[in-house]
């Protein structure tokens, strides 16, 4: 068998540079065709942009301090601001528009020594500095969660001490000039930067697909209308109260109707009908728990589940909604409209499948509140025995 010869340092420089290069076309994508994050996304896309160009054949050694070590300074400060537009941290970058600002004037200012090895130890402090700041952002962005936080710092960190640790090998403070030598002659320390971008455009990317996933179901489970949940979210919290409720847990289940919606969209229209069901919601929102889970079943038809919860209990809530809804009517053109809706309240009960019971029991109420001549409360029948 024939055994694979090991990787050289060219090869794996070769290989970052076309991860690099990958990195950069996903950011661009991500950015400017599916409007993630553009700001972060144009950012990071610039710094594996810069990156790629970096590892590609080398630039004549005479560039160095003129193009590449400025670059790759740029190049970091463009990785810092990236991740911190991704994780939404609310301060602004003049730190680190600072720290770049200092690398580039310090990497200048090294001109007259014609050796460069303090212009290469300033870039790489720079760069160090900036990866430690990126790993602050991260750790913030994480919010401190013991595993995670150390999974996610984990690539800036070791990104950050390879910088420090190159620099302070260029300025002579390593034993035997160790981490002098650069990636291109390391394949070790090639194979560990390759490593660590790779950990860093994965991390990074599956961050945004992770929020994009939950924006996604976010939108499937509410209504576009009103911002409430919709049939479908409600009937999940509806299963899921089933659940305590079998183990013994009081929860109540409302179905309120808006009453006479159709003349409100005969008199106001179309538009002035969705306003109402918007302000329903805005009212109603306001006064209940966090805990509660408000929907809109459909049409002009919501649903209010009550978690721990009594019937006495839920017929209370139920009485301070409908006298809410009626002490604020409608502003509409320049005049105010009245709105009322009936409310039909029910307890779940054990052995009732998904509690779909509850929810059809709370909807006759309502509907026999229709009928005894609308804006009331109803319990379902046979709440008062079952109590
Ligand atoms: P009741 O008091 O018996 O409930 O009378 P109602 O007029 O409220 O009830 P009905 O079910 O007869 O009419 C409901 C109307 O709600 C009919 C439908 O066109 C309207 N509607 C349903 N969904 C929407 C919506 O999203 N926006 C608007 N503006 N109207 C809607
Ligand atoms: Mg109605
Ligand atoms: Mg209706």
């Amino acid at each position: 068998m024939t055994r694979m010869p090991p990787l050289d340092a060219a090869t794996l420089l070769m290989a970052i540079a076309v991860i690099d290069t990958v990195a950069c076309i996903v950011w661009l994508a991500l950015g400017e065709v599916l409007r993630i994050a553009p700001r972060a996304a144009r950012r990071l896309s610039a710094y594996h942009g810069l990156c790629a160009l970096a590892w590609w054949p080398a630039l004549p050694a005479s560039m160095e301090r003129l193009v590449a070590l400025p670059l790759d300074v740029i190049a970091a400060g463009l990785l810092a601001a990236g991740v911190r537009g991704l994780m939404r941290v609310r301060y602004g970058a003049p730190d680190i528009i600072a720290v770049v600002m200092l690398g580039l004037v310090a990497t200048a200012l090294t001109a007259g020594d014609p050796d460069l090895s303090s212009a290469r130890a300033v870039s790489n402090i720079a760069g160090g500095v900036l990866a430690l700041m990126a790993a602050w952002d991260v750790a913030i962005g994480a919010g401190f969660r013991a595993g995670l936080t150390a999974v996610v710092v984990t690539p800036y960190l070791v990104l950050a001490g390879g910088c420090l640790w190159r620099a302070g090998g260029l300025l002579g403070w390593m034993p035997s000039g160790l981490g002098v030598a650069g990636l291109g002659a390391n394949a070790p320390l090639a194979m560990l930067r390759l490593v660590v971008d790779l950990t860093i455009a994965t991390g990074l990317i599956a961050l945004v697909m992770q929020r994009l996933i939950a924006r996604v179901r976010h939108l499937t489970r509410r209504d576009a209308l009103t911002g409430l949940l919709n049939r479908r979210a409600i009937e999940d919290h509806l299963a899921r109260l089933q659940a305590l409720t079998e183990r013994g847990c009081a929860n109540a289940v409302m179905v309120l109707d808006v009453d006479h919606f159709k003349r409100i969209n005969d008199e106001l229209g179309h538009a002035g009908g969705d306003a109402a069901l918007q302000h329903l919601a805005a009212v109603l929102g306001e006064t209940l728990r966090d805990t509660d889970c408000f929907g809109r079943l459909g049409g002009e038809e919501f649903a209010v589940l009550l978690p721990d919860t009594d019937l006495d209990g839920a017929m209370l809530v139920a009485e301070r909604l409908r006298g809410l809804l009626q002490k604020h009517p409608l502003a509409w053109g320049d005049k105010l409209w009245p709105i009322s809706a009936s409310f039909g309240v029910a307890t779940m009960r054990a052995g009732d499948a998904h509690g779909h019971g509850a929810l059809s029991r709370a909807d006759a109420a309502m509907y026999a509140a229709k009928a005894r001549g609308r804006n009331r409360v109803l319990r379902a029948a046979g709440e008062a025995e079952f109590a």
